[in-house]
């Protein structure tokens, strides 16, 4: 299966990302932890990245394009993926769009996680990660058994330091403005399956599981 998931910063990308990994074991790749990955190696790329990231803004292209692109074009992508955080501004998608024409790669879906933007504060303030394995957290809607600690792995909870109010005005302005066409290009190929993200947790999860039955 390969798949695309897009949605506004906080609609629920990770979570539902962890499910569809779960239940089909397909390479998760997310761009947002790789720059996060590489921000916590220090390395040359990590250092750039991130005062875009702390100010909410997109990275840009010139450095996300060629990062990403060596990813996707690793050997495991090319029978089954779940990209999540890209593309994201209208040259990524083009840049995209050739790897398909080129049949450097395949695309069954993209799932759009459509939500309303006023349950997005909440949930991005309240978001919390685990340093080791990534799993995503809220607490208040899906807290872990023991508050800080990974259910999964033990590991340690920690909050984004992009996930205050101030940069998601910011990321919801990029969103608007640089991926919202994307998303109305996806769509005009055919490729969008709308999934309501408003709900909570478990129906956002029972309707993204019909969907993606139909693709299968
Ligand atoms: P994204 O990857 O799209 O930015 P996340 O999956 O990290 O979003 O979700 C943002 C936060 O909201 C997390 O803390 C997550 O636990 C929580 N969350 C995700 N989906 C829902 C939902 N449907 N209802 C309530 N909270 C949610
Ligand atoms: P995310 O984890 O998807 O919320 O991404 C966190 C941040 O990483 C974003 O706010 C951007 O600054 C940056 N980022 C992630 N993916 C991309 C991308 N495809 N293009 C540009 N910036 C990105």
């Amino acid at each position: 299966m390969k798949l695309i998931i897009i949605g506004a910063p906080g609609a629920g990308k990770g979570t539902m990302s962890e499910e569809i990994i779960n239940k089909y074991n397909i390479p998760h790749i997310s761009t947002g932890d790789m720059f996060r990955d590489q921000i916590a190696r220090q390395t040359e790329l990590g250092l750039k990245a991130k005062e875009y990231i702390e100010r909410g803004e997109l990275v840009p292209d010139s450095i996300t394009i060629s990062f990403v692109k060596e990813r996707l074009l690793q050997d495991d992508c090319k029978t089954s993926y779940l990209l999540d955080g890209f593309p994201r501004s209208e040259a990524q998608a083009e840049v995209f769009a050739q790897m398909l024409e080129n049949k450097e790669l395949g695309l069954d879906a993209v799932i759009y996680l459509e939500v309303d933007f006023s349950k997005l504060i909440e949930r991005v303030t309240g978001r919390r990660i685990c340093r080791n394995c990534k799993s995503v957290y809220h607490t208040v809607f899906s807290p872990s058994k023991v508050e800080g600690v990974c259910d999964k792995c033990g590991g340690e909870l920690y909050q984004r330091p992009d996930d205050t109010e101030e940069s998601l005005k910011q990321r919801l302005e990029a969103y608007n403005e640089e991926t919202m066409p994307v998303i109305k290009y996806f769509e005009k190929l055919g490729y969008v399956k709308k999934i309501d993200a408003s709900q909570d947790i478990e129906n956002v999860k029972a309707s993204l599981f019909e969907v993606l039955g139909d693709i299968k």
